[in-house]
C-alpha cells in the first residue's frame, strides 16, 4: 500500500471511507474517483484543462502513440522487482502508467499530476493506481520511499526525484528528438524549428541505458491531427493565422521520435 504524506506537516496520511488525515489533523477528501488532491491551494499550478485533457485521451486512445507505450512498459518490466513501488510523475491521464500497472499486478503503481481533470480521467483508465494530484516539485511521498520513477514529458524535478528513490533506485524517461513531429510543424510554420535535445547527464545519477524510439504516426482526420497539436507545448504560442493552417488538413504522417533514458541514483540529496 503506497504511503502518501501530508503537504502541510510532511506526516503520513492515513485513510478513512472518505479522507486523508495526518496526525496533525490535516485533511484531505477522498473524490467519488478515489483520488485526492493533495495541492495546496495559493501554491496551485496551472495543469492541462479539460479540453487537452480529452484531446490528449482521445488521440493516445487510438494507439498512434503505442510503439513508445509499449518500450516504456517494456523497460518497467525489466527493472522492477515483485512488490516494488514505482511513480509516475506527470501521469496525466494514465496512458503509459495503466499500461505499466496491468504488466506489473504485483507492484504499487503511485500516478500523480497537478491536472485534477487529468487524474480524475486516469482514475477511470485503470482502477489499480494510487492517483493524487500533486506536483512534481513536492512529491507527496516519503523519502526512499520508491524503487522505480518514471517522469515522461513532465517538468525536471531531479532532487525530489532523488529524495523519494531508494539510493539506487531507477528514473526512467523520455523526451522529444530534433525531429519529432517536423511534419506538424511545417503544416503549420512558414520557418519550423527542430527540437532541442538536452545533454543526457543528469545531476546525481548514472546513465545506464538508453535509446531511441522512432516511428510513423499516420493520421487520418482533422480531429485527430488538431489534438496532436493541442498536445504539444508550442501550441499555445502559435497565431490564430498559423494554427488555421491545419483546419483544412485530413491526413498527415508524422515522426515520432523519442529519447528514452534510465538511470540510476548515486546517492540521496
Ligand atoms: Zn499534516
Amino acid at each position: 500500500m503506497a504511503v502518501l504524506i501530508c503537504p502541510v506537516c510532511k506526516k503520513t496520511l492515513l485513510k478513512s471511507d472518505i479522507s486523508m488525515k495526518c496526525e496533525n489533523g490535516h485533511c484531505f477528501d477522498i473524490s467519488r474517483k478515489g483520488t485526492v488532491n493533495l495541492l495546496l491551494s495559493g501554491k496551485a499550478r496551472h495543469g492541462d484543462d479539460k479540453r487537452m485533457v480529452d484531446a490528449r485521451k482521445s488521440f493516445l486512445d487510438k494507439g498512434y502513440y503505442s510503439p513508445l507505450r509499449d518500450r516504456l512498459t517494456a523497460l518497467a518490466v525489466k527493472y522492477a522487482e515483485n512488490g516494488c513501488t514505482i511513480l509516475d510523475c506527470g501521469c496525466g491521464e494514465c496512458y503509459y502508467t495503466a499500461d505499466i500497472s496491468a504488466a506489473l499486478p504485483g507492484c504499487e503503481i503511485i500516478g500523480i499530476d497537478v491536472s485534477k481533470e487529468a487524474v480524475n480521467r486516469g482514475a477511470s483508465r485503470h482502477a489499480g493506481i494510487c492517483l493524487a494530484v500533486a506536483s512534481v516539485f513536492d512529491i507527496p511521498l516519503a523519502d526512499h520511499s520508491c524503487d522505480i520513477v518514471f517522469a515522461l514529458f513532465s517538468p525536471f524535478s531531479g532532487s525530489e526525484y532523488l529524495r523519494v528513490l531508494r539510493p539506487g533506485g531507477i528514473y526512467i524517461t523520455a523526451f522529444p528528438l530534433e525531429n519529432h513531429l517536423f511534419e506538424l510543424k511545417q503544416a503549420v510554420y512558414d520557418k519550423p524549428y527542430r527540437n532541442t535535445v538536452s545533454p543526457l547527464e543528469v545531476e546525481g545519477f548514472t546513465l545506464i541505458e538508453n535509446s531511441e524510439c522512432r516511428f510513423k504516426a499516420e493520421l487520418t482526420s482533422n480531429a485527430d491531427i488538431s489534438a496532436l497539436f493541442e498536445m504539444t507545448p508550442y501550441c499555445y504560442k502559435t497565431s490564430a493565422a498559423d494554427r488555421a493552417k491545419l483546419d483544412r488538413l485530413e491526413k498527415l504522417t508524422v515522426s515520432a521520435e523519442f529519447g528514452i533514458a534510465v538511470y540510476r541514483s548515486i546517492t540521496s540529496l
